[in-house]
């Protein structure tokens, strides 16, 4: 299975939490959460998936492809 993982940039608030949880994700140098790999597989989806759900704003999203 493959996802892909996506962020509302625009409304990131900077404060790491996805960063600190998956080594997915980055602070660019605006201070905004990046993601290093848009197309993740499933021993990367558990990473990805527990910065979804922490994000306190809910803008990390993770789409199932087909
Ligand atoms: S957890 Fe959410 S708000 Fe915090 S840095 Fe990551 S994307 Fe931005």
């Amino acid at each position: 299975m493959k996802y892909s993982v996506s962020v509302n940039k625009e409304k990131c608030i900077g404060d790491a939490i996805c960063t600190a949880l998956c080594s997915n994700w980055y602070m660019d140098a605006n201070g905004k959460a990046q993601f290093r790999k848009k197309i993740i597989n499933d021993k990367e989806y558990a990473e990805n998936k527990e910065a979804e759900d922490s994000c306190p704003i809910g803008i990390i999203k993770i789409m199932m492809l087909e």
